[in-house]
């Protein structure tokens, strides 16, 4: 797909590239568009200008459609990086929410098996699945506590409200060496999960992922002003006996 793109660096894609496009910025004709190479630019009926590029995974993800609180790129990142996630992962994630995890861990990983309790939460991820034509995530409409059918697993990721209540079910699909990660927005939640940790994992750290961005326009260049959001703690642990 192509991508709309102002100057400013805010973006639309373009779903159907012969029909007119209505933008906060003025609307541009699909005319214009159909004519327009990769890389020219084309004006809005309001004068602004946009250049067409080539959409990436990115651009659609951020538009997924949400309902349950996602996990922020930031802490994504560190995720992927801690565990060392590859091509050969296979993983885990309870509860799916919105999807928006386990949809960028799909880009990345293997194999990815995710559950959720709430049949609406199982079909709008079903729907978001699909419009990503993604083949490697298996999504189960079941309550986790019941346990995973995977064994031998590299990554068991928990984003619910107490990861603590399933050590046992993640000790049992996990590999020996295989990372459990728990994200979870309060200090009670995470030492209720790290304090019962147990003798079968060890903790391996847990981080709270600050990013600031930066403002930079001329000579004028200071880190944004809206306040910073708190999102959540991931903390790392390992199965080893
Ligand atoms: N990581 C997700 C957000 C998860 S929100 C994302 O990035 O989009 C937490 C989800 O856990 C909610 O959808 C909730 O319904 C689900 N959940 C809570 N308890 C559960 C359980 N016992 N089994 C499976 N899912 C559960």
């Amino acid at each position: 797909m192509r991508l709309l793109i102002t100057e400013s660096g805010k973006k639309f894609i373009l779903k159907e590239e012969d029909k007119n496009m209505h933008t906060n910025f003025g609307m541009i004709s699909g005319e214009d568009i159909k004519k327009a190479k990769l890389g020219s630019r084309v004006s809005s009926n309001k004068g602004v200008k946009f250049r067409l590029v080539e959409s990436s995974f990115i651009d659609e993800y951020q538009k997924l459609k949400r309902i349950a609180q996602i996990i922020p790129l930031k802490d994504i990142g560190l995720i992927i990086t801690e565990a060392g996630l590859t091509k050969e992962s296979i993983v885990i994630e309870a509860g799916a929410g919105s999807g928006a995890l386990g949809i960028f861990l799909s880009q990345i990983c293997k194999k990815v098996y995710s559950y959720e309790i709430r049949e609406d939460f199982f079909k709008l991820v079903e729907g978001n699945i699909s419009k990503f034509g993604i083949k490697n995530m298996m999504l189960k409409n079941r309550d986790a506590k019941e346990g995973f059918d995977e064994k031998n697993v590299d990554l068991v990721l928990l984003d619910l409200p107490s990861p603590w209540e399933f050590l046992d079910v993640a000790h049992k699909s996990l590999k020996f060496g295989g990372f459990l990660v728990s994200y979870s927005p309060t200090i009670p939640q995470v030492m209720d999960f790290v304090n019962n940790l147990g003798e079968g994992f060890v903790h391996v750290k847990t981080s709270e992922m600050i990013e600031r961005e930066w403002e930079i326009k001329e000579r004028k260049v200071r880190p944004m002003s809206q306040a910073i959001g708190h999102s959540g703690f991931l903390s790392f642990a390992r199965k080893i006996s």
